[in-house]
């Protein structure tokens, strides 16, 4: 099935909100996953640290967590497609932890299709960049840096330490069932996956983290001073982060400023000093040339609160005001009081009658109206609900609606409470969804990052003017990673972005 889109808007951020409103209107999934592993508990030493800590999870149930989170990560924040890149980034990550504490996991390192500026880890060797960060970094040295840092967690078993924490605060709670599979994606990606995200980690086991990137940078021969590198461009990018990337690193992470010390005094108590090491700029920006960057409108993408979609070919209308994400099988708009949500996604039914019915049947929802209708000429099989969850009684409509040989599931919620406030613009949005005929929107393409090596110096305001950047000047700096009124020498390497934004 042809996906429907990746975030084009920071979206773990929201995916939050989402998850929040999916707490309190169904029951969290994230419970039941987690919940399961929590049977068997004890104290490990770590080897990476040497610290005794309270663990509920064996090696064995680290790896099968991870692979879950593995499939739900790759499946929902979808992989950059481009195997000569994947195997690069695999390569050099898994060199670094073949050097750690833990060489035998199943390392494995992905990059997340993905414009956002982050990186993180899952419990059992996981690893993912997006190509956000990707296109920030600016040597095989700094990547390495991330890359360590992230393996750091893992070795450090630190989000395995988090969950057993959380595990005995949820173990209390019942398991529960999501009454509409529809949205149960939402409440498993929000539980299992992206969850994981979400942990926070705290500012020691960051210092571990840096400690132990530094460790493996300095054992594969990188020059361990570029993770001091990365935090430069995480705390410049986190001030004039006026690009819309948000870098989201920075949302669980301390600030990179302080960071940078801690990992200088790190590689100088390093003994014997580590003696420069391998930065390799230039092959890796042969890696990255050609890569996509930013949005990528061909995912779709928001103007205002209107849903563009040029492969698919349908434009929806949300509700004014509304957050807007774009997922890879689903777009979500939920309301300012994160009390409404309204979901676009596929049905696995071949006809609009047939996805109703199996919508309408499922147990302990009650069908208010249903009705076969048309929206702008599309069959379209609809009508209204209401289900009993634990969290109380939800009210909301849905639309089947068959379009180019798909068939659409809109879908409206919100507290029974809520009915009467967000049915109108709910109702509203669902008869929006159209097929979508401008030509500008319907040819739109991504953004790519181009390397330029220049013969002669310049600055870098004067390689904007003779190479043309969709991007602005700051912007071209900050992925460049030099001043805007920087100078650039003859031969060097540099980045432009080819191709005009989304606006
Ligand atoms: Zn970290």
């Amino acid at each position: 099935m042809k996906s429907l889109s990746s975030h084009t808007r920071p979206a773990y951020a929201r995916i939050s909100s989402v998850q929040r409103m999916l707490s309190s209107l169904l029951h969290p999934l994230a419970l039941l996953a987690i919940g399961l592993v929590a049977t068997m508990g004890g104290c490990s030493t770590n080897l990476a640290t040497g610290e005794r800590r309270l663990n509920f999870t064996s090696e064995a149930q680290e790896i099968a967590m991870g692979k879950q989170a593995d499939q739900e990560i790759s499946a929902s924040l979808g992989l950059y497609p481009d195997e000569t890149l994947q195997r690069y980034v695999h390569q050099l990550g898994t060199k670094l932890a073949s050097t750690s504490e833990r060489p035998n996991l199943p390392w494995t390192f992905r990059v997340v299709d993905d414009p956002v500026v982050n990186a993180f880890a899952v419990p059992g060797g996981f690893i993912y960049v997006t190509r956000g960060i990707l296109a920030h970094l600016n040597s095989e040295a700094e990547l390495a840096g991330v890359m360590g840092h992230e393996i750091g967690h893992v070795t450090a078993q630190h989000s395995v330490h988090q969950m057993a924490t959380s595990q005995l605060a949820q173990l209390g709670l019942g398991l529960g069932t999501a009454l509409i599979p529809e949205i149960q994606p939402y409440a498993d990606l929000a539980g299992t996956g992206l969850g994981l995200l979400f942990l926070k980690f705290s500012r020691d086991d960051e210092n571990q983290a840096d400690e132990l990137g530094v460790r493996y940078m300095t054992r594969t021969g990188s020059d361990p001073r570029q993770l001091g590198a990365v935090m430069g461009m995480l705390d410049r990018l986190s001030q004039e982060g006026g690009t819309g990337r948000a870098p989201e690193w920075l949302a669980t992470h301390p600030s990179p400023g302080n960071r940078r010390e801690h990992i200088a005094e790190i590689i100088s108590t390093i003994s014997p000093a580590p003696a420069g090491g391998t930065i390799n700029r230039e092959s890796y920006l042969k890696q990255i040339d050609g890569m996509m960057f930013g949005l990528n409108p061909r995912e779709g993408f928001f103007k205002g609160n209107t849903f563009y979609q040029p492969d698919l070919k349908f434009r929806f209308d949300f509700p004014a005001g509304w957050n807007l994400m774009n997922q890879k099988q689903a777009v979500v708009g939920v309301s300012p009081k994160e009390d409404a949500i309204v979901v676009i996604a596929f049905s696995s039914k071949s006809s609009s009658a047939e996805a109703a019915r199996e919508f309408f049947s499922q147990e302990g929802l009650t069908v208010l109206r249903t009705g076969s209708t048309s929206i702008h000429g599309f069959r379209t099989s609809s009508g209204s609900f209401t289900a009993q969850t634990e969290q109380g009684v939800v009210q909301g409509t849905v639309a089947f609606v068959e379009y180019d040989g798909r068939v659409y599931q809109l879908l409206g919620y919100t507290s029974q409470a809520g009915w009467g406030t967000y049915e109108q613009g709910m109702t509203r949005a669902i008869g929006s969804f159209d097929r979508l005929t401008d030509a500008g929107m319907l040819s739109m393409q991504p953004q790519r990052l181009k390397i330029v090596t220049i013969a002669k110096a310049m600055s870098l305001a004067e390689f904007h003017r003779q190479y043309p950047s969709g991007v602005s000047l700051e912007a071209l700096a900050l992925v460049n990673q030099v001043e805007q009124n920087g100078q650039l020498r003859a031969g060097q390497q540099v980045k432009r972005v080819v191709g005009s934004a989304v606006q």
